[in-house]
């Protein structure tokens, strides 16, 4: 359990993190992208559809660690697609 005083820090931090691994998510669909349209490319020793496998691993990755980190710090409820509450809709501690 975290102190209603913390929560909003907390959260504010998750947030940002959250964003962080959004904006990956973001590149990394660029990326797919950019070997789909180079696919005779080869980086590293890697064919353009081995990067593409990894980029997508790294992508679904990302997406769990995002789940995780978009939660409620206090009761742990998932904000599924609210945009930033301003509490929690099931302990009411305040996140903002
Ligand atoms: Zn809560």
């Amino acid at each position: 359990m975290i102190p209603p005083a913390s929560a909003a820090g907390a959260f504010r931090l998750r947030k940002v993190l959250a964003a962080a691994c959004g904006v990956v998510m973001i590149l990394g669909l660029a990326l797919i992208g950019f070997f789909n349209e180079n696919a005779a490319l080869l980086v590293e020793g890697l064919t353009a559809r081995a990067w593409q496998l990894i980029i997508l691993a790294v992508m679904v990755l990302l997406g769990a660690v995002m789940v995780l980190l978009w939660r409620c710090p206090a009761c742990g409820l998932f904000m599924g697609l609210m945009r930033t509450p301003r509490q929690c809709p099931r302990c009411r501690i305040e996140l903002l």
